[in-house]
């Protein structure tokens, strides 16, 4: 008797979680005879967007947080400990679980965010879990007279409206002078005229000074300088940490530039290894499309069914829906950015993008946003 495919899911965030899900609603249909196994060193999943209701609203952490054994469907088996090897050639990777032999390898670990050493400054944004913590510490202690200074510390980084929200939220809740450094020439640039022009206003209508073609050289408590040697001093500087490839990622031979994990598209295949695919945040700078979960939900999907085509199952769809969504909170109203990243994946041209409306009713939205997460959006339903 032959044994089943073996499909193994390195990372259990949205992408992984997504990939491994669908993986088993094929296999539960019968389309294909596959082994599913998901691979993480937590023993729990985070809705990472959360992190801005807990740093700004006061929501408690746990919250967002599951256990894996909650959230993956039968017929996925979960093994817990860190990916410290992958050999795709040997079709093997390895780990503190031992080693871990696989026919297709779904790689979906995300991006490490944080500074390489010792942090320059203090990690005051809800782009990590003690960041939030601190963030939210700090707020209490800021009010007018106070100069903060909110700015990325490196281009890539995780939704990237978000920085432009916590500015505004930051100014309206504090009263502080606040501005946002970034490298890009206008608030949103890469994403099109309407939200580069929408959220220009929206920075001046809350009074946040917005300064372009900032690229973060220099970190220190205090003071901010760009590689053009530009100068910033402040009291605050909530800058979010570097993201980089995963260190496992990075020291194999999947990595490519930047050590960010190469892949072609549409297939989301390794071009050396067809049997490895890469989904999510690790893949982001090498397809130049954003850091985003809904993003990387579907990418798992899509992968799921190319994985099943070649255990022999039913052919996968053309293409994956390269679209994704980030909510933007302004105290009072709410909106969200919906891209579509299929022109920079296939080097056809670039995101098309559409702000909606500010409504107080997408403030609520975003609230239930965590909700249908859990309830769907990770579960493989989505595709
Ligand atoms: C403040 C904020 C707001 C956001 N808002 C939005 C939004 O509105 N919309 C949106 O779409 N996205 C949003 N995002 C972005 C979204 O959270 C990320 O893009 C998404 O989590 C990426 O999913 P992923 O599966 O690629 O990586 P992750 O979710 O990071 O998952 C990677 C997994 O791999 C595991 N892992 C990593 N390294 C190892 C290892 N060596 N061994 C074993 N396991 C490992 C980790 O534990 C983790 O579970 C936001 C993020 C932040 C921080």
């Amino acid at each position: 008797m032959s044994r089943p495919h073996r499909a193994v899911v390195l990372g259990a965030g949205a992408a992984g979680l997504s990939a491994a899900n669908r993986l088993a609603i094929h296999a539960g249909r019968g389309d294909a005879d596959l082994e599913v196994v998901l691979v993480d060193r937590s023993t729990h999943h985070v809705f990472l967007p959360g992190f801005v209701s807990v740093l700004l609203d006061g929501a408690a952490a746990d919250g967002f947080r599951r256990p894996l054994a909650s959230l993956v469907r039968p017929g996925v088996r979960v093994v817990t400990g860190a990916v410290e090897g992958i050999d795709p050639g040997g079709g093997v990777v390895s780990g503190e679980f031992g080693e871990l032999a696989f026919d297709s390898l779904v790689v979906a670990l995300g991006a490490e965010v944080g500074w390489p050493g010792e942090a320059p400054v203090e990690d005051v944004t809800p782009w990590t879990e003690a960041g939030t913590r601190r963030g939210a510490s700090l707020l209490g202690r800021l009010g007018p007279g106070d100069r903060v200074v909110v700015a990325p510390a490196t281009p890539a980084y995780r939704c990237p409206p978000a920085v432009f929200d916590l500015a505004v939220r930051v100014r309206r809740r504090t009263g502080a002078e606040v501005t946002v450094a970034h490298p890009w020439p206008r608030p949103l640039a890469p994403f099109g005229e309407e939200p580069a022009a929408r959220f220009e206003d929206m920075l001046a209508g809350a009074g946040v000074r917005f300064v372009g073609g900032f690229q973060l050289a220099e970190a220190a408590p205090g003071r901010l300088r760009s590689q053009a040697g530009a100068v910033l001093d402040c009291d605050a500087a909530m800058v979010v940490p570097p993201h980089r490839s995963p260190a496992a990622v990075a020291a194999s031979v999947l990595a490519g530039d930047g050590g960010w994990m190469a892949v072609g598209y549409p297939g989301l295949s390794h071009p050396d290894f067809p049997h490895v695919y890469g989904v999510g945040d690790v893949v982001a700078p090498s397809l130049r499309v954003g850091m985003a979960g809904t993003l990387g939900v579907f990418e798992g999907a899509f992968v799921a069914g190319r994985i099943v085509e070649a255990a022999g199952g039913p052919p996968a769809g053309p293409a994956p829906r390269m679209a994704a969504i980030c909510f933007v909170d302004q105290e009072t109203t709410g909106s969200f950015l919906h891209c579509d990243f299929s022109g920079p994946a296939a080097g056809t041209g670039p995101a098309r993008c559409t702000l909606m409306p500010d409504l107080p009713y997408f403030r609520r939205a975003r609230r239930l946003f965590a909700e249908e997460w859990f309830a769907s959006t990770i579960g493989g339903e989505v595709a």
